[in-house]
């Protein structure tokens, strides 16, 4: 029997775990979180910091592969568990996706457009910086940013740059050019070991709070714009020498062309609707994919739309239940903070 290690002990851990048990798989938790959404599904916890030399080393002499849930996993840890065990996707992957500056350069690197954008590590680079695109931008920290946190948004001139700097808390920052897209798409894509690309279709992603709120397929996107999407994560997979599930997000423009807003080297909420429309859910594709097994057709059998249950949403739960042709995941949390993912709900749409 087979073990697969996994960093990070949240519903996505959760759920690659649950994928894994099915394929005959053991897994194993490297989670500081004692009571964490993996903790009851995995076969076993190590309990300590993502970064915990020892218990990386138990990681290594246990596991045949390790694989990550989240992607500010520490570069120098991944790269240094890379000497004694398989670890996929590449810490390459993990490199060119904590930072936005560099996310971007990769991936303008790769031949696909992203927003115009500037490092920003003073208060007058902002100001030059906002000045450059016309008093319009988005400001993100470059490192850790999830749900929309650590952004504010320039709309026109009359938003004072004024103390802006120091308002996202004095770190490196990047200000991206405001893009006025007509909707926003993501691709979940798969690479084999033996180079196989795998793409699911792209999904149409509507946020609520800064939070992903819905993923509906199919997107209403063109056939041409899906081939776009599909191309541009199959340029990203090459070039990384990935193994394992991505999930990259675009800005689709009126004029149906895409620009690259930023990419997960990890299963993806967007990605959850897999699970229900598809014989594969990307959940079982990344395991195949980490463990060296033939990957998954992605073929997408219905119409479907997935809402995350955020927070409160939760107490909609048995209405959820009561519906037809309607898959509920819940991840195991016990208290419903705001902006909490609970759990997720994908129904078919037929
Ligand atoms: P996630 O939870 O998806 O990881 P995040 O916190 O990393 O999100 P982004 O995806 O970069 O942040 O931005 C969150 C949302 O803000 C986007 O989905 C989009 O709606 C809006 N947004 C971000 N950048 C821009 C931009 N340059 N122009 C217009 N809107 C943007
Ligand atoms: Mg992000
Ligand atoms: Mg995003």
């Amino acid at each position: 029997e087979k073990t697969i290690g996994i960093i990070g002990g949240g519903q996505l851990g959760r759920m690659l775990a649950m994928a894994a048990a099915r394929l005959n798989f053991r897994t194993l938790i490297l989670e500081p979180q004692v009571d964490c959404p993996a903790a009851h599904v995995a076969s076993e916890q190590i309990v300590a910091a993502y970064d915990d030399p020892a218990a990386l080393a138990e990681l290594a002499r246990r596991c045949d592969v390790v694989t990550y849930e989240f992607e500010n996993v520490p570069v120098h840890a991944a790269e240094k568990l890379a000497a004694d065990v398989d670890v996929y996707p590449p810490p390459k992957a993990l490199e060119m996706a904590q930072d936005r500056l560099t996310e971007k350069r990769f991936i303008n690197g790769c031949g696909i457009p992203t927003a115009r954008f500037h490092a920003i590590d003073s208060q007058a680079d902002l100001e030059a910086a906002l000045a450059d695109f016309g008093g319009q931008g988005v400001l993100k920290t470059r490192r850790l940013g999830y749900d929309g946190k650590g952004q504010r948004v320039y709309r026109s001139t009359a938003d004072s740059p004024e103390g802006g700097y120091a308002a996202l808390g004095g770190v490196p920052l990047i200000l991206e050019s405001f893009v006025s897209f007509d909707r926003e798409i993501s691709i979940i894509a798969a690479r084999g070991f033996d180079g196989a690309v795998a793409c699911y279709d792209p999904a149409e992603n509507v946020h609520r709070d800064g939070i992903l709120h819905t993923s509906t397929l199919p997107a209403g996107i063109s056939e041409q714009t899906a081939v776009a999407a599909r191309e541009a994560a199959d340029r990203i997979l090459t070039a990384l020498g990935y193994v394992g599930v991505i999930g990259i997000e675009f800005f689709a423009l009126s004029d149906g062309s895409l620009i690259a807003n930023e990419m997960a080297p990890r299963v993806h909420n967007s990605g959850h609707w897999t699970e229900a429309a598809c014989v594969i859910s990307q959940f079982e594709q990344h395991i195949r994919a980490v463990a060296g097994l033939p990957l998954g057709n992605p073929q997408r059998h219905s119409a479907c739309v997935m809402t995350n249950l955020i927070g409160d949403d939760i107490l909609a739960l048995p209405e959820w239940l009561s519906l037809d042709d309607t898959l509920v995941h819940l991840y195991g949390k016990s208290e419903a903070r705001p902006g909490r993912k609970m759990g997720h709900v994908t129904q078919l749409l037929r």
